[in-house]
């Protein structure tokens, strides 16, 4: 099924995310989180591509695997900065020869000392897009960023790169994570001054330990609310009670998205299917109340 089709049914839909095995790395437990997860029935599940490509091979069999064998629709991400044009297309091929139909096409972030732009690559994931559109029927899906992206130097020209990847004809857009609803809102409704009009995803990440408050703030450029920060200062160091709080605050974010008008929500569940299964709980009679099925 293709994405687009789940986000204009008018539900809310639910997806969660997983990440594949390193190259050479044990499949087992990512099939077991996968196997959990998709038992949980979500509307999609996405799987992270390796910066550099190194787990292309590895995203595809777990993606294929979720598509296949567990019936869930599966989104393949995919990037493009560390790619050939030729394994580009090699990727398509094997996306195909697997059935699936859904690509979140990315930059990917740039290696550190590599030459760029580098003409004969890509630079930029509008150019996957185009590639992307030329080799076959997928629904294709893009990343925006709510504060904008790290490298940009204002949030007006993100938008105007936003708007070219929607006109390059991507179908659906989804978040970097945020951790202030007003910020997405915000987000929105520029968006949409800027007439980009495709269906926003809202990524919503539950924090669940101390070294993933960390790599958000180096690496995503996602502010940090007072209200988080004081959770992490307090319970920080517990974490058993930070993976709590953690799914609380993930699930008050969602509780408040939905009763906004969001209709697409995906959890940044990170191979954690204990935290997706509390967090689809806390929001089943919302799904219950918003779609009539739980
Ligand atoms: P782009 O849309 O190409 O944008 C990159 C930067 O270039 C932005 O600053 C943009 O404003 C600027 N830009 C765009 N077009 C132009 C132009 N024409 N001229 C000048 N500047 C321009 N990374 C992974 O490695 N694997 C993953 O699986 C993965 N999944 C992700 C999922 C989501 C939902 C998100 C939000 C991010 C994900 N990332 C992933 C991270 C992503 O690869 C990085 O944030 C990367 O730096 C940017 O990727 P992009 O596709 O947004 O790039």
């Amino acid at each position: 099924m293709k994405i687009i089709d789940v986000l204009n049914s008018g539900k809310v839909s639910v997806s969660c995310e997983l990440f594949p095995p390193k190259a050479g790395g044990n499949f087992s437990p990512v099939v077991q989180a996968a196997d959990a997860i998709a038992a949980l029935r979500p509307d999609f599940m996405s799987v992270t591509y390796g910066a550099g490509g190194g787990t292309s091979q590895n995203t595809v069999a777990i993606a294929s695997h979720i598509q296949n064998d567990l019936g869930i629709t599966a989104l393949a991400h995919l990037t493009c900065v560390s790619s050939t044009k030729d394994h580009v297309a090699a990727m398509l091929d094997r996306l195909k020869e697997e059935h699936i139909e859904n690509i979140l096409a990315l930059r990917g972030d740039i290696p550190e000392g590599m030459d760029f732009p580098n003409p004969r690559q890509y630079r930029y994931a509008f150019e996957l897009i185009d590639e992307i559109k030329e080799r076959g029927d997928f629904c294709i899906g893009a990343a925006c960023y709510p504060e904008g992206h790290v490298e940009c130097k204002n949030k007006a020209e993100d938008l105007d790169h936003l708007k070219e990847k929607a006109d390059r004809g991507c179908d659906f857009l989804t978040t970097q994570m945020f951790f202030d609803n007003n910020v997405l809102y915000s987000f929105l409704y520029r968006a949409l001054l800027r007439e980009i009009r495709l269906p926003v995803i809202a990524g919503v990440m539950p924090v669940t330990n101390q070294a993933q408050i960390q790599r958000i703030c180096r690496l995503s450029g996602t502010s940090l609310t007072p209200k988080f920060k004081a959770i992490a200062d307090k319970f920080g160091d517990n974490p058993k009670a930070l993976k709590q709080a953690g799914i609380a605050y993930a699930t008050e974010q969602i509780v408040d998205l939905i009763a906004n008008g969001v209709r697409g929500i995906h959890i940044y569940t990170m191979n954690k299917p204990d935290v997706a299964a509390k967090i689809m709980q806390n929001i089943s009679y919302l799904l219950e109340d918003t779609n009539g099925t739980n």
